[in-house]
């Protein structure tokens, strides 16, 4: 199979590379397009977004990127947008602003209306999901489980990413600590999530093999049982390594590939020039 990925992260947000060097590593490895994806800015201080003042020179620099590596390799502009209801622009202000060829959504952060404060569910810091679960949900997890579903639900609906980024991040801390997937609670939140996407918009769920190298989860974003549901309710899937360095452009790809075949997966959507194309595996 031709391999592409279309969700990276440079030096230009919480990445550790420029972004050429990605592109180097991806022809290498025989990449036909690499999308870039920078953690659009956020109106609060953090260390890993794009800063609102480099918006402009991210987007120049990708497009000359583009230009210049136009006979090698497909390279596209995008953003991985944060959705957090009442904080962050839509996604389509970042679309009109940087002429963006899709866009990817995303919940790390989860917010409880009746509290100040954010919960950061992601990063590489167990502290870190549990205080904010202590702070923002007084410890319970089905509370914040639930409303890090309904945001989710919320962004599908309202901003229509073309691509879901990560769709159940939030079990990324859970190995045998807070709750199980396959309680049945648990389970209704993911089902009316999925039928949100299956009925009411385009978008692509990517799978996402960072938790599984990265060893902060025991499998793909979305694990095994959503990967099932997504194949019956006919979701259209692309496969993402959501790298933060160039060694990281195709981690767990093999792997992926195969498992979504034993799943049943035939193809998956890689992005083009012309929109979104079928890729079989
Ligand atoms: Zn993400
Ligand atoms: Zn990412």
């Amino acid at each position: 199979m031709n391999l592409f990925n279309l969700h990276t992260h440079s030096n230009f947000c919480d990445g550790k590379a420029e972004p050429e060097e990605y592109i180097l590593k991806a022809i290498e490895l025989g990449f036909h397009t690499l999308g870039f994806s920078s953690h659009a800015a956020v109106p609060f201080e953090n260390n890993f977004s794009l800063k609102e003042e480099r918006f402009d020179e991210y987007i120049s620099t990708i497009r000359v990127l583009k230009d210049k590596y136009s006979e090698k390799i497909n390279i596209f502009l995008s953003l991985e947008i944060d959705y957090i209801p009442g904080i962050t622009k839509d996604f389509e202000e970042f679309v009109r602003k940087g002429n963006l060829d899709y866009t990817i959504g995303g919940v790390h952060l989860v917010r409880n209306k009746e509290k100040q404060g954010l919960w950061f569910i992601d990063g590489p810091r167990q502290e870190t999901y549990e205080n904010g679960l202590m702070k923002l949900f007084n410890g319970n997890i089905r509370k914040g489980v639930e409303t890090y579903y309904h945001q989710l639900q919320e962004m599908i609906v309202t901003q229509k990413p073309d691509i879901i980024a990560h769709i159940d991040k939030i079990k990324m801390h859970n190995k045998d600590r807070y709750f199980s997937e396959d309680e049945k609670w648990y389970q209704d939140l993911v089902w009316k999530t999925l039928k949100y996407i299956a009925g009411e918009t385009n978008c692509v769920v990517e799978v996402n093999t960072r938790g599984i190298y990265k060893k902060r989860s025991d499998s793909l974003f979305p694990g095994l049982q959503i990967l099932e549901q997504i194949l019956h309710l006919k979701i259209p899937v692309t496969l993402s390594s959501d790298a933060h360095k160039p060694d990281e452009l195709n981690s767990y790809f093999d792997e992926t590939i195969s498992l979504l075949k034993d799943i049943g997966f035939n193809e998956l959507l890689c992005f083009s020039k012309d929109g979104w194309e079928k890729q079989n595996i």
